[in-house]
């Protein structure tokens, strides 16, 4: 197959522009992995150069971006968070993100902005290289290595520390302005694409400590509600501090809040993207739309722990959007198995999206979520320039509410990872990928 070659199609989306258009094709270049021209056709007719790629006849779609995953983590339903930072060893868990990135890349997903390493240190910026030097399959990860907390706010916790009992940290623990810039120099210094704070979180856990740390339920019922409830983990200086260190090294700064009190903290603190901010409330919601911060809401891990309030978090993703505010997809994909992120997608459709303006909260409005320009690459939509990320649905979404599950074609970076269905480069788990991906352009 020569280096440049064709892509020709009968029915593609674009979400910048949130058109949909008839036969258009897409000239990408392997060397580079960028899309290098777009031509749209007269008819359905295309001439087929040797090596061109037919995908006529199906949906055609940029390359899917989880705006929040955890490849280190496999379902809660399988084995608790703690378990699985307690119980399982850095490599086993290192071999199980190596089949979750497999998986989510024939899923249809080209990007990951994993916001997280769950207790693995700084190893969610190797297996990024790792991908990035060809040496496994995968989507483009950006990552954020450890995420900043303070001093025990997020930490693997039992009810026996005495002994030197001892769980693998969870987090880069700093407190007060000067540690926490330091704490930002250090994510910046191993290698974290992205800065993860959180703003708030259950840190009063251990007053009624469940059996298990998911899903957070005290056995003692004392309060009405939640007995955990989250607070600020954060002064507001200590929060600027974090934001401004991330931006003075041009990283995007997410956070990591649930409540009103931590979403307007951190808006007001000049983060990028909210992840979860389920209980958001009126504040919240004007929070970010008043600093132009993205709502990541993570509705498949709310619906996966089964969250008794995901009817009115539903409704309350439809007023944000409704706002003005922006919505990325980001399933929290991990605490669900990988491979299922498109979820994410159904249930902002279930929300009240449209279905364009659902896809391009999967594609579009992850590459914003990533940093945009400050991410160093282009994708989620189609342009000269954009990375070749390019994936086909045998059914239209619009008439099909399983089409996101029908994933034909994959493409990355102008390297097709799937076609008819088929792996193609990845013969059988454990093998090597073949040589010839081997040769791959590191972003
Ligand atoms: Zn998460």
């Amino acid at each position: 197959m020569s280096e440049i070659y064709d892509v020709h199609t009968s029915l593609l989306f674009d979400p910048k522009r949130l058109e949909w258009l008839d036969n258009v094709s897409i000239t990408v270049n392997k060397q580079n992995g960028l899309i290098t021209k777009i031509v749209k056709r007269e008819s359905e007719k295309a001439e087929i150069a040797e090596g061109d790629l037919d995908l006529r006849g199906k949906v055609v779609l940029p390359g899917l971006v989880d705006a929040h995953t955890h490849i280190f983590l496999h379902a809660y339903s399988e084995n608790p968070s703690v378990n699985q930072k307690r119980d399982e060893s850095f490599v086993e868990r290192i071999i199980r993100a190596t089949n979750h990135c497999r998986i989510a890349l024939l899923a249809g997903y080209t990007t990951y902005r994993d916001l997280g390493s769950e207790s693995m240190q700084e190893a969610d910026a190797n297996v990024r290289d790792a991908i990035n030097r060809g040496l496994m399959p995968g989507p483009r990860l950006f990552v954020a290595t450890r995420v900043i907390a303070s001093t025990l706010a997020y930490e693997p916790r039992t009810e026996n520390h005495i002994g030197g009992t001892c769980l693998p940290a969870g987090c880069d623990a700093a407190d007060g302005v000067d540690e926490l810039r330091k704490a930002v120099r250090r994510r910046i210094g191993h290698g974290a694409d992205i800065i993860k704070v959180y703003a708030d979180y259950r840190r009063r856990i251990m007053r009624f400590p469940p059996k298990q740390q998911h899903p957070y339920k005290s056995e003692i019922k004392i309060l009405p509600d939640d007995p955990n409830p989250d607070h600020n983990v954060f002064s507001d200086e200590e929060l600027k501090a974090i934001v401004d260190e991330a931006k003075m090294a041009k990283a995007p700064c997410v956070a990591h809040a649930h409540t009103e009190d931590g979403v307007v903290a951190a808006c007001k603190a000049g983060v990028l993207s909210i992840e979860h901010g389920s209980k958001a409330g009126k504040r919240g919601l004007q929070a970010m739309k008043d600093n132009d911060v993205i709502l990541c809401p993570t509705l498949s891990v709310l619906e996966s722990v089964h969250w008794p309030t995901l009817p009115t978090i539903l409704d309350n993703v439809k007023k944000a959007f409704d706002m003005g505010i922006r919505i990325a997809a980001g399933g929290d994909t991990g605490t669900f198995p990988h491979g299922e992120g498109a979820r994410e997608i159904e249930l902002l459709i279930k929300a009240g999206l449209t279905v364009e303006e659902a896809i391009k909260s999967a594609t579009y409005r992850g590459w914003e979520s990533c940093g945009g320009d400050l991410c160093g690459r282009r994708f989620g939509w189609f342009e000269e320039g954009c990375s070749a990320d390019i994936i086909a649905l045998d059914t239209d979404p619009r008439t099909d509410e399983d089409a996101f599950r029908k994933v034909n074609f994959v493409m990355k970076d102008a390297v097709v990872w799937k076609q008819e269905n088929q792996p193609v480069g990845i013969v059988e788990i454990g093998k090597p990928v073949r040589g010839e991906y081997l040769k791959r352009t590191v972003i």
